[in-house]
């Protein structure tokens, strides 16, 4: 027996997997509550997924159950453009919410973007 309380965790979620190791990615940075790794379709030369290593649907979910976490993966938002060299030319910080809104996989996430101009409006 372990006396670590158990995860939120969803036996089929993608990001779960990677979180556990059964999925394999590149990942750049880990803490006790988030890990982050390199978007494996990147939209720009810096694209790194930061996500908390508790399973919530998207990121009002995450916020709602555990701010503290969902300011985790905020701050690793930040410590990751300042380690890849964009915090100065400008990046973005996404989560997209909803199928609508782009989102596939609905474990939260945020995307962080940077290293080429990015446009506003988004698509
Ligand atoms: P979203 O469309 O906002 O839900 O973002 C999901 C992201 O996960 C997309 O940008 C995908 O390219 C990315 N993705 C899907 N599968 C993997 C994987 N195995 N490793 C890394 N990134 C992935
Ligand atoms: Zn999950």
């Amino acid at each position: 027996m372990t006396d670590q309380p158990s995860l939120p965790h969803q036996p089929d979620c993608l990001f779960c997997k990677i979180v556990s190791g059964d999925v394999p990615a590149t990942i750049v940075r880990e803490t006790d509550t988030t890990v982050a790794f390199r978007d494996i379709n990147p939209q720009a030369p810096t694209h790194i997924l930061v996500i908390p290593r508790a399973h919530y649907p998207d990121a009002a979910a995450l916020s709602a159950a555990e701010p503290a976490v969902a300011a985790d993966v905020l701050r690793e938002a930040g410590e990751i453009a300042a380690e890849e060299g964009i915090a100065e030319t400008g990046y973005r910080v996404v989560f997209n919410t909803g199928s609508g809104a782009g989102q596939t996989v609905f474990h939260a996430h945020a995307h962080v973007l940077g290293g080429r101009g990015l446009q506003w409006p988004p698509g």
